[in-house]
């Protein structure tokens, strides 16, 4: 039997941290060998908020290189960059003209990321779930592994594709597949390490409320010192006046691949002091490879580029093809 098709993405609006790493990549190492899986850059997404042309295009092969540091295998997933392969375009546009306006509206990030932007909300910003249900359509994803972040994102990519297929298909022939989402439970959502109670952004100003993947271990020595704390004592998971405390003990079980339960006992009686410590150790520790892997595939561009012109001719394989039925199912005159 043919393998499940898994597809997600990361955007290149700066480069990878904690919560990237832990919510998604990590899990998509984990899981790719079961799965015939596309990993892409989205680049079209990167721009729904102002952002560096000068940087753009550096940021997307960083991008790209984080994936194959981080474990991601040739031999199972295809790696490629969004905006090389147009039918994501395309198939946005055609999406739109079938999306209610007030279906986006209601979105989460639509209205967190809006009220950071002031005036300069953009129709890009608003249209970000359509071209990411665009993103996951066009393959056929059986399954999509993502933070819980964009769980809502995710249920409104099944209700579009409910609609299509409702107007233009049938129960016997559907245009398009409905996917589901795959959040794991542990890492599924890291928070700032300056407040306990907003998620780990690459787009938040701060730089000192991540941890990035390639932060040099002074850095993240550093970050995690002044990350914020309590002046309770002892250290407890699950306790909703310590959103901090429960978060910075959740990074340091899944970094040291402890349980829950040892990390608990082990944790119970220490001061902050100690435990960041620990805590930044274990980080350095697990970044360390993930670094040296980094650097050698930045040093070779060609080998770099290669794989993601290799990746855009496979992906625009089965994209074309999709973008093709949902045309035919809406009635175009196919190309003469
Ligand atoms: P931005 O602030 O620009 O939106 P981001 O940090 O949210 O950046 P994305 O590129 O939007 O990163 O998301 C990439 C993947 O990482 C998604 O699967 C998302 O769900 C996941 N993710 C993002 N932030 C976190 C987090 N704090 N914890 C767990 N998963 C996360
Ligand atoms: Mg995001």
């Amino acid at each position: 039997m043919a393998k499940q098709r898994v597809l997600s993405g990361v955007q290149p609006t700066g480069n990878l941290h904690l919560g990237n790493y832990l919510g998604a990549i990590r899990n998509w190492v984990e899981i790719q060998s079961n799965y015939d899986n596309y990993f892409c850059v989205v680049d079209l997404h990167a721009i729904t908020v102002p952002h560096n042309p000068k940087t753009l295009a550096h940021d997307t092969y960083t991008i790209a290189a984080l994936y194959l540091a981080c474990g991601i295998d040739l031999q199972y997933s295809t790696i490629f960059v969004q905006s090389h392969v147009s039918a994501h375009s395309e198939l946005t546009w055609l999406l739109n003209c079938i999306t209610p306006l007030n279906w986006l509206e209601r979105m989460i990030q639509f209205k967190e990321k809006a009220v950071k932007q002031g005036e300069n909300v953009s129709v890009g910003l608003l249209d970000y779930p359509v071209l990411m249900a665009a993103d996951i359509l066009l393959y056929d994803a059986d399954r999509v592994p993502v933070g819980e972040d964009q769980k809502q994102h995710l249920e409104l990519t099944r209700d579009i594709a409910i609609r299509v297929n409702d107007k233009y298909g049938s129960k016997e022939k559907p245009v398009l597949k409905l996917p589901e989402p795959l959040i794991r439970q542990e890492g599924a959502r890291i928070m700032s390490l300056t407040d306990g109670t907003s998620k780990m952004s690459k787009s938040d100003p701060s730089d000192m409320s991540r941890i990035n993947l390639l932060d040099p271990p002074e850095l993240v020595e550093k970050k995690i010192k002044r990350c914020k704390t309590d002046p309770i004592k002892g250290l407890t998971f699950d306790d909703p006046e310590r959103p901090e405390c429960n978060n910075l003990l959740t990074l340091y079980t899944i970094l040291s691949g402890k349980t829950k339960q040892e990390v608990a006992v082990e944790c119970r009686d220490m001061g902050w002091g100690q435990f960041k410590l620990l805590l930044a150790e274990v980080t350095i520790e697990v970044l360390r490879p993930i670094q040296d892997k980094y650097k050698e595939i930045m040093d070779n561009r060609d080998y770099l580029d290669s794989i993601l012109r290799e990746g855009r001719q496979k992906a625009e394989a089965v994209a074309n093809k999709t973008l093709e039925r949902v045309k035919n199912a809406l009635g175009y005159l196919p190309p003469l």
